[in-house]
């Protein structure tokens, strides 16, 4: 088998016409009538030979001897097999059907970890780096929009109720700055807010949002036996803020804002998934452990049990599993006046919102660790 191929030597930039042909030695390369002074021998174990890529001309080289480039590749396929010229690994994974799905299967794979792993790593790193002119944005536009769509009202806790609670809750703040239990400096005590709001949607909840305002509903006031429950849950949202749980949850729902903040320290998109993010958030056992930890420890620092958080969060399983079997239909349509639900960005809101409990899941062993005891 022969075929034909451009030759050149690397002294000048001229192409020789010659033609290429096997010998049990190996290459013989021959100048025809044009230039027939040329006539070599190249053993294979000296030529590199290019990838077929497309329809491409593919090159033979030899380190000190020049190069030829053939243009018929279906005749140099046949002259290379010829010369017994083994395949390298991109070569033999082009022209093998299994070779090429495996390939295709292990890239799949490892967006797939980069997804679920890199997503994660990647939310937390930032999460850390944000401002907190940043945070507070988040903070803002997630209120405006749920003040806005009427999931959060005013409280109808007398000011004296809200006033004792944001005394209790300053001293718990106090203690964890004193404490030195913050991974995150927040400079300004502002940055820690309790806010009271009413939500017939939402119920007995409670919610941190990123920079540090903590949003308690009423149900969850009227649902607690003393105040002692109550700071058991605000010093696990506590816990959620210290480690930027809530930041990371809008970054990790967002990759197209995560890039964005990341690479360009634009913040509108995460503004937008904010609330949805925030509302929606499942955070998973680590974080919960997380925020759980921390709030035994600043209600250690602050000589209350950590059998008062355990003790609310069963009260909110008991009270969602009888609002569950109660009136869970009835609920679904009392609760949402259809009539406002006009847009789609407050459709998607709503159809994200959970209870206490589906994002910060009470579950046996996490309630365990809280009260050994019970
Ligand atoms: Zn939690």
């Amino acid at each position: 088998m022969t075929c034909h191929a451009n030759y050149y030597d690397l002294q000048s930039s001229e192409a020789y016409s010659v033609i290429l042909s096997a010998e049990p030695d190996g290459l013989r390369i021959q100048g025809d009538k044009a230039s027939d002074n040329i006539n070599m021998l190249w053993q294979m174990s000296g030529v590199h030979v290019s990838e077929r890529l497309g329809s491409a001309p593919r090159t033979l080289r030899h380190s000190n001897k020049g190069f030829c480039e053939v243009a018929d590749l279906n005749s140099l396929d046949t002259l290379l097999n010829d010369l017994n010229h083994t395949l390298n690994l991109l070569e033999l994974v082009q022209h093998s059907t299994p070779a090429m799905l495996l390939s295709v299967a292990i890239f799949i794979m490892i967006l797939g970890v980069s997804y679920l792993i890199g997503l994660p790593l990647a939310s937390k790193v930032i999460a850390m780096q944000l401002p907190q002119t940043t945070l507070k944005m988040l903070d803002n536009t997630t209120l405006e929009s749920l003040e806005t769509y009427k999931f959060l009202t005013p409280s109808k806790l007398t000011p004296q109720r809200q006033q004792a609670l944001t005394a209790e809750f300053a001293k718990l703040v106090e203690n964890s700055e004193k404490s030195g239990l913050n991974a995150v400096e927040l400079s300004h005590p502002d940055h820690y807010q309790l806010i009271y709001r009413a939500s017939e949607p939402l119920g007995a909840n409670a919610f941190a949002l990123p920079s540090g305002t903590i949003v308690m509903l009423d149900d969850l006031v009227t649902l607690s036996s003393n105040d002692n429950e109550l700071m058991g849950v605000l010093a696990h949202e506590l816990g959620h803020v210290q480690r930027r749980h809530a930041a990371r949850m809008v970054l990790q729902t967002s990759i197209v804002g995560l890039a964005a903040a990341w690479w360009l320290g634009d913040v509108s998109t995460l503004l937008a998934a904010a609330p949805a993010a925030i509302l929606g958030a499942k955070y998973s056992r680590d974080m919960e452990r997380e925020a759980d930890s921390y709030g035994v420890a600043l209600m250690q620092k602050n000589g209350l049990s950590s059998c008062y958080l355990a003790s609310m969060l069963g009260k909110l399983e008991e009270n969602f599993k009888q609002k569950q079997a109660s009136t869970a239909n009835k609920m679904n349509k009392k609760q949402i006046d259809k009539t406002k639900v006009s847009n789609h960005s407050e459709n998607k809101i709503l159809s994200q919102i959970g209870n206490y409990l589906s994002s910060h899941p009470a579950t046996p062993e996490r309630m365990k660790s809280l009260c050994p005891a019970q």
